[in-house]
């Protein structure tokens, strides 16, 4: 990589295309100071997003205005709660170019994947021929990646632990990319779902989802996209990704925690068993048997979190309003900033693509002679949150032979001075420790 500085330390400042000053305005929790009055630097969006007023306004006023059980009830305030819950099952279809009636609210991306696992292995034993389509055994195949969150991870060895199915991987290369060169052997004849994540939470890599759409349709496997890190990051059209299924986290995308999207084309989430059982997700109950209702509602057993669809609607409302193209171009921007700044510092190591191309704003690092944890705790000391760790992704580090990186990701309300801070937080950090 080189670095466009105009003078040493400094990348290139483009102008961004949002308005951070007034973004930051949106957010109550950037307004407070850390550690001895310091401006709180937020560098974890990756792992949780802060929330702006306007969600936040959304949850209090379905609480204080509608609340009651969607679904249920014959009342003016369950009617009101229930339209409330499909207005934001509608619009948040929309964002990703999907009708209401293929998006499944889940807690979160992790019990996304999960609902997809159980349904799967569920399958093998359902009673309904047409519920066994998908069923999942011995001798077929699990697809995942070396890149992967422990959540599109452990789902599937679980699975393949339950039914005797063998779960296989696609490797990377040593520039922190998907390796395809053997994507025609290890997805194959045998293979029944692919899963891969759009965008990497630890590299930052965004993934090229098309080949191995292609791939895993022509023989005739399912994908699953997992789009934590790029549904809040990108546009993401469903149409246009060509997956099966596609899993992403409220919590990331400026909505509140508790809320999480299974979207899946009706035809294939038509054809799968549940995953959880119990009220409003059934036809006819009887004491020797049940049916169940279909899809999205057979895949919400038990009273919903209403407030959290709502607030999470809000925030697609956000995030629309300033145009995902524009959150999109932001970030590269900074990311480009970022890696400049970064490689202006002896010992700093970026642990994933040195250049923006198809890269997301995750960058993660580590800084010769000190810990990632060390590193942390001086970036802490400084007002500056980043993660610090495995990221939950266990086999991208140990395939980079580093035991844990430092990372900082960026959002809608990420400035350049945040990244200024960064870069000054590591040098405070080599200076402390007598490394430079
Ligand atoms: N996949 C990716 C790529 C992630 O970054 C995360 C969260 N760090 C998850 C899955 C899991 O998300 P959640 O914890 O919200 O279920």
């Amino acid at each position: 990589m080189t670095a466009t500085a105009s003078r040493p330390g400094t990348g290139a400042q483009t102008p961004l295309p949002l308005d951070v000053e007034a973004i930051r305005a949106d957010f109550p929790i950037l307004s407070r100071t850390v550690r001895d009055g310091k401006r709180l630097v937020y560098l974890d969006s990756g792992a949780t997003s802060q929330k702006p007023r306007q969600v936040l306004d959304a949850e209090r006023w379905f609480y204080e205005n509608v609340n009651a059980a969607p679904h249920r009830g014959a009342h003016q305030l369950a009617e009101e709660a229930t339209g409330a819950y499909e207005d934001a099952r509608a619009k948040i279809g929309a964002f990703i170019g999907a009708p209401e009636t293929e998006i499944v609210f889940t807690r979160n991306t992790t019990e996304a994947i999960n609902l997809v696992a159980y349904a799967l292995s569920n399958a093998a034993t359902a009673k309904e021929p047409e519920f066994r389509t998908y069923a999942v055994g011995q001798g077929d195949e699990i697809v995942v990646t070396e890149m992967e969150h422990h959540a599109n991870l452990l789902p599937w060895q679980q699975l393949c632990e339950r039914t005797g199915a063998t779960l296989r991987w696609l490797g990377l290369t040593d520039d922190g990319r998907l390796d395809l060169s053997d994507l025609d052997t290890v997805v194959n004849e045998r293979t029944k779902l692919v899963s891969v994540t759009q965008q990497s939470n630890i590299l930052g890599t965004i993934n090229p989802i098309a080949p191995i759409v292609e791939r895993a349709h022509e023989v005739g496997a399912l994908v699953m996209v997992d789009g934590a890190q790029s549904v809040p990051h990108q546009p993401v059209d469903v149409q246009a990704l060509g997956a099966d299924f596609l899993v992403f986290s409220g919590h990331k995308m400026l909505g509140p925690t508790g809320v999480g999207v299974l979207w899946g084309r009706y035809e294939v989430l038509d054809k799968l068993p549940p995953f959880l059982t119990g009220g409003s997700m059934i036809e006819v109950v009887r004491m020797e048997a049940s049916t169940f209702m279909p899809p999205p509602q057979r895949f919400e057993a038990g009273v919903p979190m209403t407030a959290q669809v709502v607030g999470l609607g809000a925030a697609v409302d956000y995030l629309q309003a300033l145009g995902m193209e524009n959150v999109l171009a932001h970030e590269e921007a900074l990311t480009a900033y970022a890696l400049e700044e970064l490689a202006e510092i002896p010992g700093v190591t970026v642990i994933g693509p040195a250049d923006t191309v198809a890269r997301g704003g995750a960058i993660s690092f580590t800084v010769e002679g000190i810990h990632p944890h060390d590193v942390g705790q001086v970036l802490d000391d400084l007002g500056i949150a980043v993660r610090v760790g495995h990221h939950c992704a266990w086999p991208v580090v140990r395939r980079y032979g580093v035991p844990a990186t430092t990372r900082a990701t960026f959002y809608v309300h990420t400035g350049y001075d945040d990244i200024d801070a960064l870069a000054d937080g590591i040098r405070a950090a080599q200076k402390f420790f007598g490394t430079v």
